[in-house]
């Protein structure tokens, strides 16, 4: 990276702490990104200088909080590489723009009959909508399989995908496993049966260069939080003819056209769909968060985090009792590993590395069907971002040595 990884962490005073006694290493980013001052100071500056509700007022306060509010977007679409800005709808995370296309698209098109396809390494939130749309509407809901490796299966999917299938929502990257999807020929796929695509950047758009254009996918969303931007802030990205087409999600104050007593018109787009006063700080935070990102440029982002796993995975490999979940080889991973010890419950496993300062995260990841097809509970989960270190690496492998030995896994 440009900026040496000392002067990025200068950015993240949060990481300058000690816990239990340890510097502390945070490996939960999958869950929440840490904020660099740069972010915190624009969202202060904003609330300090400009704030005001947006395009309502003619005021200049009113002016100016729009106008920052809508270049948020601007960087937004310019980032994932959307055609246009009226195609960029703020929502309040991932999981709102996953259910706002499942109320409005998959309300409006899916019938008794019609098949959703999603893959079997879905986050809950791009699996409860469709699960909750077929159920409503009598449709089938199938699950794409996965390769030995932990791989989306692409024969699988072409054998899933048929005539049939209206909707294929999958995720572009694993937050359990640290996959990447071939989202491009998912959607292509997908488009040669009729059926739309909904991509879930959750775990892709913070870490690695996406253009949704390219990628041809027709609904694309993702949380501001988890790249470094305040919490309530998200993206549904969406083709604008489908946009156009679909019925609003929520109704009320400024999504409308016109209003009369017994009936209504709504906004243009990207209004149409951002019904009530909006998370305006968290859009100006996003907005921050994506210069912070495209000063850095995503191919270091994204090549910082491999060498990184490059270090740590084949050391957590060589770990006698350690089962790595997911792809072995660094190459085919984000900075998400998932991993248990032995028998050990990974909440004990996630307590026994919070003592030793590293924050890694334990459970079933809010993706349970995922842990029942690998036949596990839970596991416990390590990922990387932009500002961890070599050390960090280092670190959570000493710490799970530790482990290992305090609890005796492979001794007793
Ligand atoms: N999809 C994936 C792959 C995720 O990792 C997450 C967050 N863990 C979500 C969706 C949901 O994001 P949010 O909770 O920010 O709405």
């Amino acid at each position: 990276m440009d900026k040496s990884i000392s002067d990025l962490r200068a950015d993240f005073p949060i990481l300058d702490q000690r816990v239990n006694d340890e510097p502390l290493v945070y490996l939960d980013n999958a869950a929440t990104a840490q904020r660099p001052t740069p972010v915190l100071k624009q969202v202060l500056d904003f609330y300090q200088t400009d704030n005001a509700n947006v395009h309502r007022g003619v005021h200049t306060l009113a002016e100016r909080a729009t106008a920052d509010y809508e270049a948020a977007r601007d960087r937004v679409q310019k980032f994932i590489h959307a055609k246009k800005r009226e195609e960029v709808i703020f929502t309040k995370g991932c999981t709102d723009s996953l259910n706002l296309v499942a109320a409005t698209y998959g309300e409006q098109n899916i019938q008794a009959g019609d098949e959703i396809v999603i893959s079997i390494m879905e986050h809950h939130s791009n699996l409860i909508p469709w699960q909750q749309l077929a159920l409503k509407k009598g449709a089938t809901l199938k699950y794409i399989g996965l390769t030995k490796e932990g791989e989306l299966d692409l024969a699988d999917a072409a054998a899933k995908i048929t005539d049939r299938t209206k909707i294929v929502a999958v995720t572009h990257a694993s937050n359990v496993m640290g996959t990447v999807t071939p989202l491009k020929q998912l959607a292509k796929l997908a488009h040669q049966h009729g059926a739309i695509i909904v991509g879930d950047g959750a775990q892709a758009v913070p870490h690695m260069k996406v253009d949704v254009t390219e990628l041809d996918v027709d609904f694309y969303a993702f949380s501001g939080h988890k790249m470094m931007s305040p919490t309530g802030i998200g993206v549904l990205y969406g083709k604008q003819a489908l946009l156009e087409a679909i019925p609003p999600y929520q109704y009320g104050g400024e999504m409308i056209g016109t209003v009369t007593e017994q009936a209504s018109t709504w906004a243009a787009l990207p209004y149409k769909f951002e019904a009530g006063t909006q998370n305006i700080a968290g859009a100006v935070g996003l907005g921050a968060a994506i210069d912070y990102l495209t000063a850095i440029g995503m191919d270091q982002v994204e090549a910082h985090e491999r060498v990184l796993v490059q270090t740590v995975l084949p050391q957590l490999l060589a770990i006698e009792g350690l089962t790595v979940y997911g792809p072995t080889d660094p190459a085919k991973h984000t900075g998400v590993i998932s991993f248990n010890l032995g028998h050990l419950h990974p909440h004990d496993l996630a307590t026994a590395l919070d003592m030793e300062g590293v924050a890694v995260r334990a459970g079933h990841h809010c993706a349970q069907p995922l842990m029942n097809y690998l036949g596990l509970e839970a596991s416990a989960r390590a990922s990387f971002y932009l500002y961890n270190t070599a050390a960090d690496a280092e670190k959570l492998v000493s710490a799970l040595k530790e482990a290992k030995e305090f609890f005796r896994i492979g001794t007793i």
